[in-house]
């Protein structure tokens, strides 16, 4: 839709564009309000109580509505976000690919929904899952053996980067730095912080990769481990991938594989093969788990044979009879509470086990296909190509404007503001799932914000529940429930 056809749309009627969608307002000044149950409907009910009488009221007002009603509301409710399943999502880096019914079928399943406490012996189905699943990993990242046990895949890099050092002190070497390229997810230079390290930023070269001069100047005998993904940020695949593995390991570290860009390589290049040694799966992004608001997800760690006796404890293992736990002789400990999230490895192993090696090949070259068709559709400068699964544009206005416009053309925005090489960075990554057509609807939004006058993007959204939120406050400060909001005011 254009910018112009709204404004015809906002002159009729009442003063409000009734052919426009809204979504519901929080607030009951607002006449897109919706309400609350209690306020909809109600019946008088009388109640009937043995407790003491100065506890209890003689009537109540309970919600008195039809099913219909119920439904829409909730529905209402749930129009109030932006998810995979209202349209295009094409929040890059994260892969917000479409979470397919099946995987939740598979999760819902009555025997999925088991004790963690249940002896081995009576959860060999369970074992067996989780057994596979290690193996479909290991298959996928060319890695040697694999834990399932990290919640997230920031959770994977600390277990990760725990594991190197385990590597390094059972050589008796005392290393003491990680190398980090500046274009990294944060979670790597706090991960390998946590791990009490200390970062050494990487600059990225003028093409968007990895400087090979920079890193033979960062590495040496103090470095424990270079972390990478490959294709990096910017979407670029690490031609000198063999490089630098020959660097990090001349001079006696490990190359660390961020696992978040797998979707670009699923089914056609391993980690494993490019001479990486650890590396994370973000499950939750690859593998097709709703993710968002921290969590739930997994982010297993895989590595190379003579890394597997520091995994986490406990893995499991096939005996003669069937399936059992075990500590690897060396282990790091415990990183996550039994096996870890369970019932998004259920729906990891169902997605992987339905798409089949055919299907994960198909759907890396559609994630790629798809970021190539976009970009060429859109008006925007894109500096660093040839890229992969995702692009970073550039905006000519302020990049969090044009994302907070793009949601009154109902879809998600991209990633902004990151990484740095780009200015007024808008990481775009469509990922396999969407059709041209709505590759088409995400591109006429790309260009119906760049052509609009700088006050309506500086203002947008115009159509959301909600409008501009202070997002670190949000994420530092939740507020969960009305009472505590009440209690703060
Ligand atoms: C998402 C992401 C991470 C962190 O993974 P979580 O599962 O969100 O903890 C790390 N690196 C990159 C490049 C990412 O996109």
């Amino acid at each position: 839709m254009s910018g112009d056809e709204r404004d015809q749309g906002a002159t009729s009627g009442s003063g409000r564009d009734t052919l426009v969608y809204d979504q519901a307002r929080w607030t009951a000044d607002d006449e897109r309000y919706e309400p609350l149950l209690s306020e909809k409907h109600t019946r008088e009910v009388e109640v009937e109580s043995e407790l003491p009488e100065h506890l209890t009221r003689d009537t109540l007002d309970l919600p008195d509505l039809s099913e219909p009603e119920l439904a829409r509301h909730y529905t209402r409710l749930s129009e109030m976000n932006y998810g995979v399943e209202n349209g295009p999502f094409p929040l890059g880096s994260c892969t917000m690919k479409y979470n397919p019914k099946f995987t939740e079928d598979a999760a819902a399943h009555p025997k999925a929904g088991i004790h963690p406490d249940r002896s081995p012996e009576s959860a060999q189905g369970t074992l067996e899952l989780l057994y596979r699943l290690q193996d479909y990993l290991a298959r996928i990242g060319g890695m040697d053996a694999v834990t399932l046990q990290p919640p997230a895949g920031a959770a994977g890099e600390f277990a990760g980067i725990l594991i190197a050092r385990a590597y390094h002190e059972a050589r008796g070497e005392d290393r003491t730095e990680v190398v980090v390229p500046d274009s990294a997810h944060g979670t790597n230079f706090a991960s390998a912080a946590m791990a009490g390290y200390d970062v050494v930023e990487l600059p990225g070269a003028a093409d968007g990769r990895v400087d090979l001069g920079a890193l033979e100047a960062a590495v040496g005998e103090e470095t424990a481990a270079l972390m990478l993904t490959n294709p990096n940020t910017l979407g670029l695949f690490e031609r000198d991938i063999e490089r630098i593995a020959e660097i990090v390991h001349d001079a006696g570290g490990l190359l660390y594989y961020d696992g978040a860009n797998l979707n670009a390589l699923l089914g056609r290049a391993r980690p494993g093969d490019m001479g990486f040694d650890v590396m994370h799966y973000n499950v939750h992004k690859t593998f097709a788990t709703p993710h968002g608001g921290g969590g739930p997800g997994a982010g297993p760690v895989g590595v190379r044979e003579d890394l597997a006796e520091f995994l986490p404890d406990p893995r499991v293992r096939r005996t003669d009879g069937g399936y059992e736990l075990y500590a690897p002789e060396r282990s790091i400990g415990k990183v996550h509470g039994y096996q870890g999230n369970w019932l998004v490895l259920v729906k990891a192993y169902a997605y992987i086990a339905r798409l089949g090696d055919e299907g994960l090949a198909d759907a890396s070259a559609k994630a790629v296909l798809n970021a190539n068709y976009l970009a060429e559709r859109i008006d925007y400068e894109i500096p660093f190509g040839p890229f992969h699964h995702e692009f970073v544009a550039s905006a000519d206005a302020d990049a969090a404007d044009v994302a907070k416009r793009m949601l009154d053309y109902g879809v998600h925005p991209p990633t902004t503001k990151w990484p740095e090489a780009v200015p007024e960075a808008l990481m775009t990554e469509p990922t396999e799932v969407e059709n041209r057509s709505s590759l088409d609807q995400l591109a006429a939004a790309f260009d119906a914000v760049a052509a609009e006058d700088e006050a309506t993007v500086e203002s947008a959204p115009e159509r959301t529940a909600a409008r501009r939120i202070d997002q670190v406050s949000a994420a530092r400060n939740p507020r969960l429930s009305w009472q505590a909001l009440d209690r703060e005011e």
